[in-house]
């Protein structure tokens, strides 16, 4: 689904503003080979290693093509026909109307240096449901694949999987998929994706744990080949070669990833923040992002979240202060902590509380308890014995000596806390006198659902804790800009973000130095083509997602939701007759039964009424000797919907069946 951007106008002056900004760079670029007397070529195509001393991007410098003319091989050298970059008046597409930041390099002639293709099958649209390809001459690697849980016009659907038709067009070429963390939105799809593409999982140690998890479930853990790989560690993909870089996220064992290319290197942060102070194991590996930086990077994929927040991100260790606090202040009272299953440093902040404070635990919701069990097995949670009791034991123990974690921090309505706080647990309900604590912030969408259940504790007579309970595991502005210090890419291709969030960090980009023509804002679905020196939309293939309701993957499509929309909205009207098989005559009915539309008993005057309007029409196509059934269902549905629109304004969906006798 793509955001509509701009009006014309707008669009237009931006069209204009970025072809200035190209006339600029070939005055300057014209300039510059005057001077010289003769164009050079620089960057690490070729397998040439670029320049570590000569940064190609002179931070705040707003100059388009500096690493062009500034380099020392001789432009005579290269190929024959090979002409350097020519920014020429570049024709936007439909598609790319009205974008701040498009591709210059259009044409750059095909096949002149090594290039690598980028496609991003998801995650461009909205947060979720990531998804990119790497291609490079006969091999493909994908990074993540994660699910999107549908918006509010999806109606009925549970999740949206990526589209993966281009890969299952390239099976032979697909490689693996390499997971960056074990997120929904990065790994949920596999189950679904393995099926069809069953290619080997690469990634860290709880991720993979995670993974079989969900693998397990869905049968197929026999048959998927997966691999644990270290930080620091590399795998080779056939062309490619990728390095797992140690970040901070709000799960235990998030990686970036450094993807070597004969073109050039890519770096892929994945969900990150800078934590200097973790819970469990160390800060992000910075040194590694500074040294691949001077070795030269092509492009950066940076995550876009919080890219709105200036600042920096808090460490997760100050959430554990804050609870610490909460529990000392509320002696007395049963603690009842909801938090995001997969925040296992969360979790283990939570149990330290509960432990200094001498309270047992009880966990509730399958996400959580299923967390805790892969984390305490691969040792990224530490639990002392005896800690966690079943909820069977909990009447063995006054309030004051326990603390319950459970999900549903999100207001999901089928989730422990929901269930607990509409008193629908079986188990457990709450009473006057609980402290509940909200670890986390509602993700954009859920606001509502988490104030019902905040407005319902509250009336039970809870004390509900909000605030300064959470940090996010998403960089801010400063940690972004600090990433890009450190990895100077040479195009920044901003990922995970809305099209706004992105469209900032390519601001971002720029003001550290990426030119502006270089900072690339991707819709889902476009195939980059990126080469030391060029960059071009080389094409597109499908990425609109794949709507998954329940068992069915990808039977809902457009026509069920507007279906489901008009039913939903409007109701339905149900025209039953008979016909006698051989005369055609209406021998039984029209009979109407209405759904979802009006109150019968109250509108007996328009069924009544609708019922006239029906037999009018069969009249009509009697008198015109009409006898295919799909034109008298058509006039009926048409007489009948103008009348009800004519008299109510309504539009609901009408459905005539005619049966024969
Ligand atoms: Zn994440
Ligand atoms: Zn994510």
């Amino acid at each position: 689904m793509r955001a509509k951007f701009g009006g014309n106008n707008l669009a237009k002056k931006k069209l204009r503003d970025v072809q200035q900004s190209f006339d600029e760079s070939l005055a300057e670029l014209m300039d510059s080979v005057n001077k010289t007397g003769k164009m050079t070529e620089a960057g690490n195509g070729k397998g040439k290693k670029a320049k570590a001393e000569e940064p190609a991007i002179i931070p705040g410098k707003r100059e388009v093509l500096t690493d062009v003319v500034a380099a020392e091989e001789p432009f005579e050298t290269m190929e024959d026909g090979i002409r350097p970059i020519r920014p020429e008046k570049y024709e936007v597409p439909a598609s790319l109307m009205g974008r701040t930041f498009i591709n210059a390099f259009k044409d750059f002639p095909r096949n002149s240096e090594p290039s690598v293709k980028i496609i991003p099958l998801g995650g461009l649209d909205r947060i979720g449901m990531n998804i990119t390809a790497f291609e490079y001459g006969e091999d493909i690697i994908v990074v993540d694949c994660g699910v999107a849980f549908p918006e509010d016009d999806m109606l009925g659907v549970d999740l949206v999987i990526p589209d993966v038709t281009y890969l299952k067009q390239n099976i032979d070429r697909v490689r693996g998929f390499v997971i960056t963390h074990g997120h929904e939105d990065h790994i949920g799809a596999l189950p679904y994706i393995l099926k069809e593409i069953n290619v080997p999982v690469y990634a860290t140690r709880l991720t993979i744990g995670i993974i079989e998890n969900k693998l397990k479930e869905h049968g197929l853990l026999q048959t998927t080949k997966r691999k644990v790989v270290k930080y620091g560690s590399t795998i080779t993909l056939g062309a490619f070669r990728v390095e797992f870089i140690r970040t901070n996220h709000s799960i235990s064992d998030a990686a970036a990833l450094a993807i070597f290319t004969p073109a050039g290197i890519i770096m892929h942060t994945g969900d990150f923040k800078v934590d200097y102070t973790p819970v469990l194991g160390e800060p992000i590996d910075l040194q590694r992002f500074g040294e691949l930086g001077r070795r030269g990077v092509l492009a950066l994929l940076c995550d876009s979240t919080n890219v709105l927040r200036p600042g920096f991100t808090m460490s997760e260790r100050t959430v554990g202060k804050r609870l610490d606090g909460i529990f000392e202040e509320h002696p007395d009272s049963r603690i009842i902590v909801a938090t995001f299953a997969s925040n296992v440093d969360r979790v283990q902040q939570i149990i330290d509380c509960a432990v200094k404070y001498k309270r047992k635990v009880v966990v509730e919701g399958r996400s959580m308890v299923n967390t805790i069990a892969t984390a305490g097995e691969l040792g990224y949670i530490n639990i002392p014995e005896g800690t966690i009791i079943d909820n069977e034991m909990m009447k063995e123990y006054p309030d004051n000596k326990l603390v319950l974690i459970t999900t549903g921090s999100q207001g999901e309505a089928m989730a422990a806390l929901s269930r607990i706080a509409f008193g629908n647990h079986k188990k457990i309900q709450v009473k006057p006198g609980d402290c509940v604590i909200l670890s986390s912030t509602p993700i954009p969408g859920n606001e509502k659902n988490v104030a019902r259940i905040m407005n319902e504790l509250s009336m039970k007579g809870t004390t509900v804790i909000y605030e300064n309970t959470h940090v996010s595991g998403h960089a801010c502005q400063e940690e972004i800009k600090l990433i890009y210090a450190l990895t100077r890419p040479k195009f920044a291709l901003p990922v995970h973000g809305e099209y706004r969030h992105r469209v900032r960090q390519a601001e971002l980009a720029n003001e550290m130095g990426v030119p502006k023509d270089r900072c690339l804002v991707l819709a889902s679905g476009e195939v980059l083509e990126l080469g030391a020196n060029h960059a071009r939309i080389d094409g597109m293939v499908s990425a609109q997602g794949v709507f998954v309701d329940g068992l069915g993957v990808g039977d809902v499509g457009n026509i069920v939701l507007r279906d489901r929309q008009c039913l939903s909205e409007n109701g339905l009207i149900i025209v039953v007759m008979t016909f006698d098989r051989y005369s055609n005559q209406v021998v039984a009915g029209p009979d109407i039964v209405s759904r979802g539309f009006v109150y019968v008993r109250e509108a007996e005057g328009l069924m009544e009424q609708s019922k006239i309007v029906v037999e009018d029409c069969l009249a009509r196509c009697q008198k015109r000797n009409v006898t295919d059934w799909t034109k008298i269902k058509a006039d009926i549905k048409d007489s009948l919907s103008s009348y009800i629109w004519k008299n109510i304004k309504r539009t609901p969906m009408i459905l005539p069946i005619i049966m024969e006798v």
